[in-house]
Parts: C-alpha cells; structure tokens; sequence
C-alpha cells in the first residue's frame, strides 16, 4: 500500500524545522548575505537542534537498534527525516542551514559509511566535505591529493578547492589516494581535525550566492592523522573496494543537496504567488491550460513541479533507508532539484519585476543562492550521465 501522508514523527521534524527557519534564519538572511565571511554567532546555540533534533543525522546505527527487523520492513530512517528537515530549513536561508554547526556536506558523508566507533568521535562535529582539487572537479576519480601510511597515521598531503563549511568546520571529510597506480580503486576518504599540523586554510572565495557560508581552499602539508581517521573500514583492498565507497556517500548527499534546493524554490515560490493574490490575481485550479491566464500557468506549473521534486527527493531518501541501491533515484533528485530550483527562483524574479530584482527583498537572493544545487556535488550534466548509463545500463567507458 503506497501512503503519501507524513507519520507524527516526519510532520514534528518538518514543523520544528520550520519554526527554526522561520524565526532564526529569515530574520538575519540578508545580514549575512552582505556580510559575507562574518560568522553567524546567532547560529551557535542551534547547533544542538540540528543534528540532535532535525533528523538526527548521526543516527543510521540507532535507527537499526530502535529496529531491529529494519531490513524486512517498511522504514522511514534519518535520511528522510533528513530531507524533510532540510527542505524547511532551506526554505529559511540556504546559506545559514550550511553554515550551522553539524549540517555539513562532510556530516552526510560520516553518517552514510562511518563506523559506530568513527560514529562516536566524529558525529556530533561540523564536517566539510573535500574532494574538488584545482585540476579534479567533476571527474572525481582523478585526484591527485595523497594519503601514504606511516606507522599508526596517515599522512596527507595536497590542495582541496571550494570547500563549503571549510573555514568554519571542525573536520573535513577528505578524498585522497592511497595508490596512484591502482586509479579510482586507491581512492578513500579520511576525517583530517582542522586543528592537525599541516592543515591551513588559505583562501575563502568571494561568492555569488550562499554568501553566509564560507567556501575555503585547504592545503595539506605532511599532515598527520591517526590510523583509524579513514572513513569506514581501514582495511586496504585498493582492487575491490575504494571509489565504490567514496561514492556511497552521494546517495545521501545528492537528495539533500535536491531537498535544499526545493526549499529555497518553495521561498521564491510561496512569497511570489502571495504577492499576486494580493495584487488580486486568482490561481483557479482544475482548468484545462488553455483557460488559464499567462500568469496563471505558470504559478500552476511550478507548483506541480515542486511536488514533484518532493516526491523524487524522498522516494530516493526513502530507498536510502531502506537500503536499496539508490545512485540513480539520488541522481534524478539531484538533478530535478538543481534545474528546477534555478527555473522557479529565476520565473520568480521575473514574475514580480522591480520586487524580485530589489534587495530590499530575498527573491533575488534565493536566485542567487539557488544556483549552487545545481553546480556542487555533481552538476547537472553529471547527474544526466550517471541517470543514462543506469537506464540504460552502459559502463562510464560507453557514455561520458
Ligand atoms: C560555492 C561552491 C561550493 C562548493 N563546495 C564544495 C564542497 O564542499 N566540496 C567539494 O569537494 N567541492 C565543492 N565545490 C566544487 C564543485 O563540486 C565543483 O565546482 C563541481 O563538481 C564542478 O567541477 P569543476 O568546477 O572542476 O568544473 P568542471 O568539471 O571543469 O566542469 C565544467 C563544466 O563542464 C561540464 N562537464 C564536465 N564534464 C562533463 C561531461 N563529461 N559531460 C558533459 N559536461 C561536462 C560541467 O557540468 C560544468 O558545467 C563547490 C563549488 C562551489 C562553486
């Protein structure tokens, strides 16, 4: 039986994070906008809340201890939970709900392949997530940073650029190879504590959008880091397993990046279409399209088209939980709220001309902020890729 309505526990998470949203985030959204690179310290005392509240994004080996039968039956786990949080919490300032302590892209990454003692240390951090290096974007299995062991540490060294959250953060989820020669196979990722010798921030980018969130270059010089700092097993089988891993963890990120991206739309949306009613348009549902007014089409339209999002966002949550191979369904979440998000924020401001252009209103920041979903963790084209070669069941070697 298929049921669409949200349990108790799914609307409270939704209804809590939107409150946070509403009366923490959207009363100091342009102040950070302007003043980027100044740390939300209004943000601090919240950082308990999101990771302890909106989901628990630390809790996949909870949600198996509070069920044990988990496998067999239907569940809704934290990343759902996850994505219904975020999407409120997005629809309150993107920027700010990355900038809060514990909701870094690196946190998703520990929560989906960690161990329960890496768990234990790492979870209730701020993690960035690294891979992108000057010469590596999206083709992420050619980084060139490396990771040699040395006794009972690693040693890291290389450049990470467009860190989100890398400033800020306590640890930084980091991609590195273990042998060049083995390719993508040698690659893993490791938890590097910003505070270890060797790690330095050296830039923080000036940017067009999430501006409350830094984005920084970091530079690894001989940096140590303890054995057990790589991320899930520390078995070494460089043939088999590596990349397959690393990736793993997109088939969280990807729906939360699409539920972020949902969110800042439905703000871009929902202040639009009131704005419109005031202004005494109607928004007449159940007609066929070619009665309804210009304007009228188009709300309508991108009102079907954030439910469908919604849906695509938490089927791939919701296969995630459940655990199912999910790349695809976390691709096509991706990919349908990255190009969505732009659409609507971008009709938005056009739709309401000097409002959506004015800085005395966030259109034109949601606009601007939007743009990132469909850039960061695989852009659209990428997205595109991965979702044709699983339809279509070709090799990256046959479609890139
Ligand atoms: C604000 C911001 C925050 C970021 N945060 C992070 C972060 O936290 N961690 C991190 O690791 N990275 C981060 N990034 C980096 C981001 O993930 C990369 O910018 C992205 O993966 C693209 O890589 P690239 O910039 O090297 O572009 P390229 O890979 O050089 O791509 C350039 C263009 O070519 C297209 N393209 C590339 N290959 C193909 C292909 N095979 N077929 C068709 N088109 C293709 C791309 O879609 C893109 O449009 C961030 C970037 C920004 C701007």
């Amino acid at each position: 039986m298929i049921d669409f309505e949200l349990t108790p526990q799914l609307r409270m998470i939704k209804d809590g994070a939107h409150a946070i949203a509403e009366s923490s985030f959207r009363p100091i959204s342009r102040k950070y906008d302007e003043e980027e690179h100044t740390v939300a310290e209004e943000l601090k005392p919240l950082a308990g809340l999101i990771t302890g509240g909106m989901g628990d994004m630390t809790s996949k080996k909870k949600d198996k201890k509070k069920d044990p039968g988990a496998k067999k039956e239907n569940r809704n786990g934290s990343t759902l939970l996850s994505v219904i949080g975020a999407e409120e919490m997005a629809w309150g300032d993107n920027g700010l709900m990355l900038a809060m302590p514990g909701s870094g892209l690196g946190n998703f990454a520990i929560q989906a392949v960690a161990t329960p003692e890496q768990l234990e240390r790492f979870g209730s951090k701020f993690a960035a997530m690294a891979i992108t290096e000057p010469n590596s974007g999206s083709d992420s299995g050619s980084i060139s940073t490396t990771a040699k062991q040395d006794g009972d540490e690693w040693v890291i060294n290389g450049e990470k650029i467009f860190v989100t959250d890398g400033n800020q953060c306590d640890v930084i989820v980091v991609w590195a190879t273990i042998d060049k020669a083995a390719g993508k196979a040698g690659i893993k990722s490791f938890i590097v504590e910003k505070d270890r010798a060797g790690c330095t921030v050296t830039k923080l980018e000036h940017k067009l959008g999430i501006r409350a969130s830094d984005t920084a270059s970091v530079v690894f010089e001989d940096c140590r880091i303890p054995k057990n700092n790589i991320l899930g097993s520390s078995e070494i089988k460089t043939k088999t397993e590596g990349f397959k891993g690393v990736m793993k963890t997109f088939d969280s990120t990807r729906p939360m990046v699409g539920a972020i991206a949902l969110g800042v739309a439905r703000a871009a949306f929902e202040f639009t279409k009131k704005i419109l009613e005031d202004e005494g348009y109607q928004f007449r549902y159940g007609l066929s399209k070619h009665k309804l007014v210009a304007v009228e089409k188009e709300i309508l339209t991108m009102e079907a088209e954030l439910e469908a999002i919604r849906l695509l966002i938490q089927r791939a949550a919701w296969m995630s939980d459940n655990g199912m191979h999910n790349a695809v369904e976390a691709s096509m979440s991706k990919a349908k709220g990255g190009r969505m998000g732009s659409e609507i924020t971008r009709r938005c401001v056009a739709l309401l001309g000097p409002i959506g252009y004015s800085r005395e209103w966030l259109v034109e920041k949601w606009m601007r902020d939007c743009k990132i979903n469909d850039i960061y963790e695989g852009t659209q084209q990428i997205q595109q890729l991965i979702i044709a070669r699983g339809i279509l069941d070709y090799s990256k070697k046959e479609l890139q």
